[in-house]
């Protein structure tokens, strides 16, 4: 319940409140997966506010200092508390609620509704992952590497990409996984130089690449992943570029210290891909943080200047894509640990020849 005490001190006395109403912060601040209500933290109390539909199982599952709360109308209910808290001020995500719930809110709200900072609030909280979040994102991976080593078993010329995304699919969730973390991206020869290809009716043929860019979701937690594998043999020139991946992708890694900034890592893998002269052909970020979204802060780019703190999550995946020829990229999560980031990945990345 830590998240929650954060964002209490976050409001500035106790005549203001934040009310989170998005799936996602949401979910984070309960535990609770639902499809509608909203987690009201006063100076006070803190309160998931759901419907008959939840209620039950809401009131299992949150433990104290956290209440479950059943409304009928939740803006009446929530004006009830805010008459008995003396509320006079509520603060709303101003990334999350639409403009016509922001109306609709301000409209029928008692409280003055403010639009500036609770977002960013809620996104700084999720940026350190607790021991409980990092433990799913591994579960996450291990889904997806359980099914991913499954798969390597069909890959073979002749299987067409379409036909590996599937069955990926059908594993992840056999294994444990909730759904897929994205719409997983398996692509092979030429495709596989299209960083966000979509699996197709293309055939694999021998000496092509086959990339990988695969997740799981585990109670709420995403993983991600990216292996890019030959099958059957690999010439001179994908070796080359596959060997200039690996070594940006470990540089990166590297470069994950607490205390560096975000643009570290983005640099390291950067300038090791230009060093090589292929440059231009690294059109994208690095990485991004994973969590309850498979993108979410920090975007592990060159321009961004937050610093690493113990206990984010972020992904190292650079890549050199070759227009109509081949692309690599090689993706994995690390957990920030002062000076050495943990590797969430058990899959070796050196490259596999199938
Ligand atoms: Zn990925
Ligand atoms: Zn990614």
């Amino acid at each position: 319940m830590n998240a929650l005490n954060e964002l209490r001190d976050f409001l500035p006395d106790d005549r203001t409140a934040a009310l989170v109403t998005s799936d996602i912060n949401r979910r984070y601040l309960s535990g609770f997966p639902s499809s509608a209500g909203a987690v009201l933290v006063t100076k006070s109390r803190f309160l998931l506010m759901v419907d008959f539909r939840y209620y039950e199982a809401a009131a299992r599952r949150v433990q104290p200092p956290l209440e479950a709360f059943r409304y009928t109308r939740l803006t009446d209910d929530l004006n009830r508390i805010f008459l008995e808290e003396n509320i006079k001020q509520v603060y709303l995500e101003e990334e999350a609620v639409t403009v016509s719930y922001f109306h609709e809110l301000q409209a029928t709200l008692i409280p003055e509704v403010l639009t500036d900072g609770l977002s960013d609030q809620l996104m700084k909280l999720r940026l350190c992952k607790t021991a409980p979040e990092v433990e799913k994102i591994i579960t996450a991976q291990r889904i997806t590497e359980r099914a991913y080593t499954e798969v390597l078993n069909l890959l073979r010329p002749g299987v067409s990409e379409r036909r590996i995304a599937v069955e990926l699919e059908h594993l992840i969730k056999l294994y444990g996984g909730e759904r897929v973390a994205f719409d997983l991206i398996c692509v092979t020869g030429e495709n596989t130089s299209l960083p966000h290809g979509v699996p197709s009716d293309r055939l694999v043929r021998e000496g092509d690449f086959f990339t990988f860019d695969i997740g799981a979701v585990y109670d709420g937690y995403h993983s991600d992943m990216t292996r890019t594998v030959a099958v059957g043999h690999a010439d001179e020139e994908m070796r080359l570029i596959y060997e200039t991946v690996l070594q940006a992708h470990l540089n990166a890694a590297r470069a994950i210290i607490a205390g560096n900034k975000v643009a570290d890592v983005d640099l390291a893998a950067r300038e090791t891909i230009e060093r090589c002269g292929y440059g231009e052909y690294f059109g994208h970020s690095t990485g991004h943080g994973v969590g309850l979204e498979i993108h979410e802060a920090p975007a592990v780019y060159k321009t961004n200047l937050t610093l690493l703190r113990d206990e984010m999550v972020i992904t190292d995946e650079p890549g050199i894509y070759l227009p109509g020829r081949f692309g690599v990229r090689i993706e994995d999560m690390y957990l920030v640990r002062g000076e050495r980031a943990v590797d969430l990945a058990e899959i070796p990345k050196d490259l596999t020849i199938i």
